[in-house]
């Protein structure tokens, strides 16, 4: 069996495109399947739409969250719930076409891959500062991580029911998928293709949302940054003992009019600047850790039909 996951907010407009979609593909690979539907809290007719759909098929489930706890919190609800020997995570939008499900299911079905994922090779349709940032993002948590993250890489991706116990196992608070399906390991095929935009509705990333999302996802996976105290602290501590003796041999041997206000204030402010950026990212990591051992759970189930 297979189950498909699509974690839906406010996609009351899109459901019904996507669903006819999946089934065109679905239906021709002759095996048996479950879609769940997760509704992460949305405030639109989504539930509504996904009813109407499960009356044609009983084949589908609903997931309702008690309020919108994000896409991390909907793909681990799907994975928890689903009972098939092969997952597949699809969003709401047919922004992951279903067109390439046969011949992902095929390559993971004959045992050659455990795993096949998805990336655009485009950014299509997307504010060029958005590609901008996306790519410096892939550029710096690879250089920092032990697994390769591909760039662009979507989370629409099917793999066995081993893989997902795998990521199952991880019992982390803060979820980071792309980093967790790396982390696990199995063998994974990547399949390109290009950008489609949305088929409805519009996205529910923001650029501060997205911003937010990559440093959980740096600091999420390694420790890094918190390296850079101990190394800006010694550059800077070398360079003030050189500059200590230079001050202190010139007082000595040519005295020591009084001056050298303005650069007083630039290493007050460079350092102040400094030490705040690094109070900073202790504090990401303290946050992090406050929140992990608060042990909540990441979403709150209202109801499953
Ligand atoms: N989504 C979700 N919870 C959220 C935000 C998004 O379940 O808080 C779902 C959304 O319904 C869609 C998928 O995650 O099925 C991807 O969202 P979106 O299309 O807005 O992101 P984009 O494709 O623009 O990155
Ligand atoms: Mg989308």
């Amino acid at each position: 069996m297979l189950t498909v996951i699509v974690p839906c907010y406010n996609e009351e407009e899109a459901v019904g495109y996507f669903y006819p979609e999946l089934i065109r593909y679905l239906k021709p690979m002759k095996i048996d399947y479950e879609i769940l539907f997760v509704d992460d809290g949305s405030k639109d007719k989504t539930v509504e739409e996904c009813l109407k759909l499960k009356e044609k098929d009983k084949k589908i489930r609903i997931i309702s969250f008690s309020r919108n706890f994000g896409k991390e919190a909907a793909i681990l609800a799907g994975l928890r719930e689903s009972k098939g020997d092969y997952v597949v995570l699809m969003d709401a939008d047919l922004q992951d076409p279903p067109k390439l499900l046969p011949e992902m299911y095929e390559m993971v079905s004959n045992g050659e891959y455990d795993s096949a994922a998805t990336y655009r090779v485009t950014r299509k349709g997307e504010p060029p500062i958005r590609s901008l940032f996306a790519r410096m993002f892939y550029l710096i948590i690879n250089k920092f991580i032990e697994v390769e993250i591909v760039d662009g890489a979507r989370d629409y991706r099917l793999m066995t029911r081993k893989m997902v116990d795998a990521i199952l196992s991880l019992t982390e608070y803060n979820r980071f998928s792309k980093g967790i399906f790396a982390w696990v390991g199995f063998k994974t095929k990547y399949i390109e293709y290009e950008n489609i935009e949305r088929v409805a509705g519009e996205t529910k990333w923001s650029f501060w949302k997205l911003f937010k999302y990559a440093i959980d996802g740096i600091v999420g996976f390694t420790t890094a940054p918190l390296r850079i105290a101990t190394y800006m602290g010694t550059i800077v501590s070398f360079m003030g003992f050189l500059w200590m003796m230079f001050i202190v041999i010139k007082a000595l041997t040519i005295g020591d009019p009084v001056s050298g206000y303005p650069s007083m204030m630039a290493i007050i402010c460079l350092l102040g600047g400094i030490q705040l950026i690094v109070v900073g990212i202790v504090g990401e990591y303290l946050g992090k850790t406050y929140m992990e051992s608060k042990r909540r759970p990441n979403y709150i189930i209202k109801e499953i039909r």
